[in-house]
């Protein structure tokens, strides 16, 4: 189909490529005719001035060839002048009578020649014709039209359609191509050609071989030029060409066919990835729904276990019952693995929701570490695990960053040490190295790069397994480890926040030998000062604790806490029962307001989330009450969201202070005397009962290292009798009379254990009644592992039971008795 389109689109351009040859022809015939008709003017004009002289004039100019000759007819068909043959009738020629009409004419007699005529004017009339007459053997040499090399043929005829110029092509002229069988068409199509151009061409198959004709108008009035020519001369390189163009096509479609194919696959995968980033964003909007679902979860979690663990509080501050108190103790111990969980949970769906932020303060290295070393000191010492704090005394004591998630780095690292090591050490060393100045890095040499390495001599971890440490919330070695409690969410966490400080967090690790976990951050210096010796710090700052915890007594201060929870205004006035301040309790914002505008407050305590009004709103609406009774009120903040940036916010706002829930006794007791006004706190001695008994009996005080108070907890005894003094003195004295020592000695060294768990159980009763609750808690034991046959346990700890409980008696004798 392609080729049959090319071929008809072909035939069409070269019938144009012909017409237009055939106008060239005629164009350059034409001229050269026209050309004679001139030079014939210009002899006529001579003639015309010269009448005379015809002969003379004309006879000078005969062609000495012999080609062509002269001639002048007069108007009564005679011969004027003529320089050949003078049998030229006026009849013979249609140039004469055209002429003596004033015509210039070309006429063609068959055997005579073709005569090229022009009137000769005597003034304005015609007298003459001057005409030059080729003779017939010389006019195809002088005026045939030589197409296509000599293989075409092309002649011209006049208006009867007469040849006037024939053509020396013979064999074609001579071939009967005129006249044939679809000619007619032929010249039906040249002669429309010819209206609109002076020149057209026309294909016609004859016998099996194709042909081009042509016509094209002279710009001679009457005389055309036509001819033929076999398409194979015009037309030898058409298949080459229609190959080339039908190649160069299917080149073409070829290209065409693979940018479309490059078109739709490129779409398609534009499509795809379209939908890929669709599906991603909607992964994306799916796990954030789920990052803000758990944040929210985790809060509302959180708020019924800070109840739980305050009530818990309460429980074990008032319950006497010693097993009582071990359930508290249990609630205790896992409501706050719980708290640690949902806090881990809430700070992760932080991260993954994009909510977490590093907000860097001022912070004292000190406290920071002081404040790890106590919450892990415990489990360690639990475990008999050594805890050493191998701080540089070299460190700046106060750096610039995020506190709250280095605290929780640190506490991460060494809670999983404490967790995965039963023997041996904990190590937690830091150290801090000055980083050289480096203003190309916007380094104003007040940095420090931050060491934390924390070490243990626990299990370790498997070199294959190391890799997948921080992954999410990956659990190594399950089968190992399944008796320790874990999520898998703390080392993923301390990597996020490790990542987002800026920091490198990395493991060595010896499978059954133990880890080092490196911690590496950089810090800004605050304090330039070092810090110094760690432990002696320690210690300063544990008496300074003691005498902060003394209790006090302050009836006369009236404090508001306001809370939308009852548990937690019950623990709140739970806790402070023993100071007799006055509390009164709010349940929102708003009722907090109507109080706070009419009643004096020495504190005010506001929890953050509440309905109706939430305390950063009653904060701010107190601060602008024009006339209160509570302007310079100390206002401290009370909220769950211990995790995080939550202190500065509050500080922030205006905030005096802020507590995390849950409430810890000590911490509400020392803000509460540092807001008190001086004048309404008073101090009680905490061992006012032995205080008494002492100024009872007028005895020295002992002067020895260990306090009676290192033993007795006034309170719990005095409870146990009924808070009567001189009924707890007398318990005592009864105490130190039953003493059971040389019986547990003699029990001891005849390996009688069944007598010395009898013995050591009344000890352990007789104890606890007193308050002497450490005592009481070490016979226990030695109790249960005489019941259990764990003889060892009596071995190993017998002589140090035996030694506390001999300097209790002793301590008591001398003081009581
Ligand atoms: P988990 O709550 O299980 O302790 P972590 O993310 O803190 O979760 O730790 C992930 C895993 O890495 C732990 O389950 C444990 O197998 C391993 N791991 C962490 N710290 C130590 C360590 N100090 N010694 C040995 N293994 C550890």
């Amino acid at each position: 189909m392609l080729r049959i389109k090319f071929s008809s689109l072909f035939q069409s351009y070269v019938e144009k490529q012909i017409a237009f040859q055939a106008e060239n022809y005629a164009e350059a015939t034409g001229e050269r005719l026209v050309l004679q008709l001139k030079s014939l003017v210009g002899i006529s004009a001579g003639l015309s001035a010269n009448m005379y002289n015809i002969d003379r004039m004309l006879s000078t100019l005969e062609d000495p060839n012999g080609e062509f000759y002269y001639g002048v007819m007069a108007l009564n068909d005679k011969i004027v002048y003529s320089g050949g043959d003078h049998d030229i009738r006026f009849a013979d020629f249609k140039g004469f009578s055209e002429s003596f009409h004033g015509a210039k004419y070309i006429s063609y007699c068959k055997g005579k020649g073709l005569l090229f005529s022009v009137p000769v004017y005597s003034g304005k009339n015609i007298k003459y014709v001057l005409f030059r007459l080729f003779k017939e053997e010389f006019i195809i040499k002088n005026f045939g039209v030589v197409s296509y090399g000599g293989k075409g043929y092309a002649v011209l005829r006049d208006s009867k359609d007469e040849i006037i110029i024939d053509s020396d092509n013979e064999a074609l002229g001579k071939s009967l191509l005129w006249g044939k069988r679809g000619y007619q068409a032929v010249r039906e199509k040249l002669a429309s050609g010819l209206n609109v151009s002076i020149a057209s061409a026309a294909n016609l198959e004859v016998d099996g071989v194709e042909y081009y004709y042509f016509v094209a108008d002279l710009k001679l009035p009457g005389v055309v030029l036509t001819g033929v020519v076999p398409a194979e001369v015009v037309a030898s390189e058409k298949d080459d060409i229609s190959f080339l163009i039908i190649w160069v096509f299917g080149l073409l479609i070829f290209m065409f066919s693979i940018a479309m194919i490059y078109v739709v696959v490129s779409e398609k995968k534009a499509r795809e990835n379209k939908e890929l980033l669709r599906e991603k964003e909607n992964a994306e909007s799916a796990s954030k729904a789920k990052s803000i679902f758990l944040a929210n979860m985790s809060h509302e979690i959180r708020t019924p276990i800070n109840g739980i663990l305050g009530m818990d509080s309460m429980l074990l501050k008032e319950c006497k019952d010693e097993s009582l108190r071990d359930y508290a103790l249990n609630i205790q111990s896992a409501g706050q693995t719980l708290l640690s969980l949902v806090n881990d949970i809430l700070d992760i769906s932080k991260i993954e929701s994009g909510k977490m932020e590093i907000l860097p303060v001022t912070y004292s290295v000190f406290n920071v570490l002081n404040d790890c070393y106590n919450m892990v000191a415990i489990r360690a010492k639990d475990k008999n695990l050594e805890l050493v704090m191998d701080i540089s005394p070299e460190i700046p004591a106060a750096l610039f960053g995020d506190e709250v998630r280095i605290r929780q780095i640190i506490n991460n690292l060494l809670s999983n040490a404490v967790k995965y090591t039963n023997e041996g050490t904990v190590t937690l060393s830091v150290w801090t190295e000055k980083v050289d100045v480096d203003p190309m890095q916007g380094n104003n040499g007040n940095q420090v790069e931050l060491f934390i390495h924390v070490k243990d001599t626990g299990i370790g971890i498997r070199e294959k397994d190391v890799g997948k440490l921080f992954r999410d919330f990956v659990r190594l070695d399950e089968k190992r480890n399944r008796n320790i409690e874990g999520t898998g969410l703390g080392l993923n966490l301390t990597k996020q926040l490790v990542d987002m400080m800026g920091g490198f967090i990395s493991v060595d690790s010896v499978y059954g030998e133990g880890s080092t976990f490196k911690v590496h951050l950089m810090q800004q210096v605050s304090d330039e000062k070092p810090l110094g010796d760690f432990y002696k710090l320690y210690k300063q700052q544990v008496n300074v604790m003691d005498a902060a915890h003394e209790k006090f007594i302050a009836p006369d201060a009236r404090v508001l806490l306001a809370d939308d929870m009852q548990m937690n205004l019950k623990v709140f006035a739970g806790l402070l029962k023993d100071t007799k301040i006055q509390i009164d309790t709010a349940i929102n914002g708003a009722e907090a307001l109507k109080l706070i505008e009419k009643n004096h407050y020495d504190v005010v305590f506001l929890d953050h989330m509440m309905p109706v009004m939430d305390g950063i709103e009653a904060f701010r609406q107190m601060r602008q009450l024009a006339k209160s009774p509570n302007t310079n009120t100390p206002v401290v903040m009370l909220t769950a969201n211990a995790v995080v940036d939550a202190k500065n916010q509050y500080m922030d706002e205006g905030f005096s202070d802020y507590i995390a829930k849950p409430i810890r006794e000590e911490v509400l007791l020392s803000c509460l005397k540092k807001f008190l006004p001086k004048e309404l706190v008073k101090s009680v001695a905490k061992n006012s009962a032995v205080e008494s008994a002492n100024a009872e009996n007028e005895k020295p005080a002992v002067q020895s290292s260990t306090k009676l108070s290192d033993f007795l907890d006034e309170a719990t005894g005095l409870a146990y009798c009924m808070n009567d003094q001189k009924f707890y003195k007398e318990m005592l004295g009864e105490y130190v009379s039953a003493d059971k020592t040389e019986e547990l000695m003699e029990a001891f060294s005849k390996e009688d254990f069944e007598y010395y768990r009898i013995t050591v159980h009344a000890v352990k009763s007789t104890s606890l009644t007193i308050g002497a609750i450490k005592v009481s808690e070490d016979a226990k034991a030695l109790e249960m592992a005489c019941k259990e046959g764990d003889f060892d346990f009596v071995k190993k700890n017998h002589e140090a039971f035996i030694q506390k409980y001999t300097a209790l008696i002793r301590l008591l004798r001398t003081e009581f008795c």
